[in-house]
Order: structure tokens, then sequence, then C-alpha cells
């Protein structure tokens, strides 16, 4: 706190992420939802080609040749295209270019990606919480039926965070169509492992703005490449914003390996596939140990023990240098949110788990 901070940064709460420790041996990072793959080899070709005497010189401020690969990728025009710096980034302008309608507020999950809290704070949108079921679904009523006064707009992660949970496409669609003047945004962070998409309702409803990130699927998280597709008047409003902010969100060298991973269909769809499997086997193995794990469309699960707080079970795996997500917020604060990695990494953390089970039995 200082006497030289705006007035609206003492009130906001920025997102904490999930931690990155530098120089552990042996650790088994769990924890953001990182890929455990690299990214394709031939996105990394590209990196080193882009390393070049032109970085000298500005990268594309609209991205032509990554929005054309991304269009051709999903059967868009490139207009409906809008890239930045990580979905994070991509986020912010489509809070700060479509939520901000004079104090209305936006509708959202109570468990969701908490990040979008965050934003909320800082673009003074005000908040709307409707509150998963009982199985931890999202009620689709919840959406369909006025509550009085009209919201900004309507933000859901699906799959959602940190649920895994996926939604059916019906049901989106019929989000869509009972709000047709508002704004429904759905973040497909983790739509890649499994789930179906709502870019498949753009040609239906024009309210539809679709997010993806290259960070979770393509495990480019390090390049921070996120985009978002929509209306092309939709775009041009972020554009502006975007415009009015920071023209070159996207360095040259992180276009190039993001039209070079898009492009590589067959390794993203091997990788995407590995990391299904470790899903399948992890879920049954977590099962085998007494977890309840909720149904996961992500590369994650989000599992909970009835006789061991959760908390502890987090702090012992630290021990062992395996680190999990666990968030202290009512309701979910017995879960653990767990990374799939590759099945040796599986393995090496239902191991842990059943010695840290019989050592407090
Ligand atoms: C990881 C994640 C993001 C952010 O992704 P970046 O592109 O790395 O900024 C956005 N939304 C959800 C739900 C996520 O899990």
């Amino acid at each position: 706190m200082s006497r030289f901070w705006s007035d609206h940064l003492v009130d906001l709460t920025p997102y904490v992420a999930g931690e990155q420790p530098k120089n552990v041996t042996d650790l088994l990072k769990l924890n953001t939802n990182e890929h455990p793959y690299g990214p394709s080899p031939k996105a990394l070709e590209a990196i080193k080609l882009a390393a070049n005497d032109n970085l000298r010189l500005y990268p594309d401020n609209e991205s032509i040749r990554l929005r054309a690969a991304i269009a051709q990728l999903h059967g868009l025009d490139s207009k409906q295209v809008f890239v930045g710096n990580g979905s994070d980034e991509v986020l912010a302008h489509i809070f700060n270019g479509l939520f901000r309608r004079s104090g209305r507020a936006l509708l959202m999950p109570d468990i969701t990606y908490s990040f979008y809290r965050t934003y909320c704070t800082l673009y003074q949108v005000p908040v709307q919480l409707a509150p998963l079921a009982d199985d931890f679904s999202i009620r689709v009523s919840d959406y369909t039926q006025s509550h009085g006064a009209e919201p900004a707009g309507i933000i859901f992660s699906n799959p959602n965070a940190p649920t895994g949970m996926a939604m059916p496409l019906a049901d989106i669609r019929a989000i869509a169509a009972a709000n047709p003047d508002i704004p429904v945004v759905v973040d497909e962070a983790y739509v890649d492992f499994g789930a179906e998409s709502a870019i498949a309702l753009l040609k239906e409803h024009d309210n539809i703005v679709v997010v993806h990130t290259l960070s979770k699927s393509r495990s480019l998280a390090g390049l921070r490449i996120g985009f978002a597709v929509a209306d092309p008047q939709i775009i041009q409003g972020l554009n502006r914003v975007k415009d009015s902010f920071n023209s070159y969100p996207l360095d040259s060298v992180a276009q190039a390996a993001a039209v070079a991973s898009i492009e590589d269909t067959a390794y993203f769809e091997q990788m995407c596939r590995a990391v299904i499997d470790a899903r399948t086997q992890l879920t049954a193995q977590l099962i085998g140990l007494g977890f309840q794990v909720l149904p996961s469309m992500a590369n994650f699960v989000f599992a909970r023990h009835p006789e061991y707080d959760a908390a502890a079970l987090a702090q012992a795996l630290r021990e062992q240098n395996i680190l999990l997500r666990h968030f202290k917020q009512p309701r979910i604060d017995q879960f653990l949110r767990i990374t799939v990695g590759t099945p040796e990494d599986c393995e090496r953390l239902c191991n842990s788990l059943v010695k840290i089970i019989k050592k407090t039995h």
C-alpha cells in the first residue's frame, strides 16, 4: 500500500497463479495444468528460424498469418479471429471492451476460473454469481431465465475450471438463444481434451465469443498465445481495446511458433490423445485409492478423499516435491486439482498417495 496508488488498486485482489518453483530437483509439477509433453517440434523449429535480424523490426501488429491459420483450422474467416498475449490478456480485453455496461452485472458461476473475479474488480464490473448445482454442474436455467435486470454479459469456462466438467453444446446453444442481446463468453482453455467446442455455434448466434489458449493443449504456456473467435463486429471492438493498449501483444517469434503449432495437426492430436488416456488411467487409480473424482474433460482431475483433509494431503505431497493445486474456497476446499502428467508422473503421484494414506491410518 502506498499513498501514490490509484484508488481502485487498494481494493484489487490479484489472481494467484500456481507456483513455479526454481531449482528444485525431482519436482513433479501437477499444479498449473501445463502439458506434460513439449510443443510440436515444428513450433520449436519455427522459433529457431524466427530468431534472426528481423527481430529489429516490430512484429506484424495484425498477426495476419496466425489469424489466417486459426481461421482455417476452425472453418472461419480471419475477421472472426482476435489474438492476444495469452488468453488471460484476451479475456482482459473482453472484460474491458464488452462487459463495462453502465453498472450492469456480469453473470457467472460461483465456482469457475478465478481470474474473472479479478478482472471484474480491475474493470469495475459488478458480479452476479449463479451457484453450481450440488453435483458441480452448471445449472442452465440460471442463465436462461430472467432474474430482473439484464446482465452485461455471461461468462463461464467449458470444461469448467477447476471442476473439469463439460457442458453439452445444446446447453450452450440454449444459453446463447435466451440472451440474444448480451455477449456469452465461453472460455475453452481445456476444450481440446474431449469437450465440444461452441465455435460450431458461431454460425447461428452472433453473441457467442469463444476463447482459446495455446498454453494447455498445444504446450506453449511459456510463449503466451491466446485467441478469441466471434462475430466480426465484436472482434472489431476488441481490436479497438487492443490498439488503445498495446498494438504489438504478440512478438514475431511467438507468432511464427503459433502458426507452426496450429498447422501440425498430427502431433497435436497424438498429444491430446496421450493426455486423455493418462487421465482415464489416473482417474481409475484415484478411485481405487478411495477418492471421489469429478468427471473430467480437461487435462486435470478434481478429486477429494472422504477421509483425508485436502490441504493436509497437498502439504504431505509437497514434502515429496509433488505440487498440486488446492483452493481455500467454500464448497471446494476439500478438493485437489491434479494436472494429468505422463503415465510415469501419475504413477509417482499415486505411489506417494498410497504411502501418505497408509501412514495416517
Ligand atoms: C489457463 C487458463 C487460461 C489462461 O491461459 P493463458 O493463455 O496461458 O493466459 C484461461 N482460462 C482458463 C480457464 C485457464 O485454465
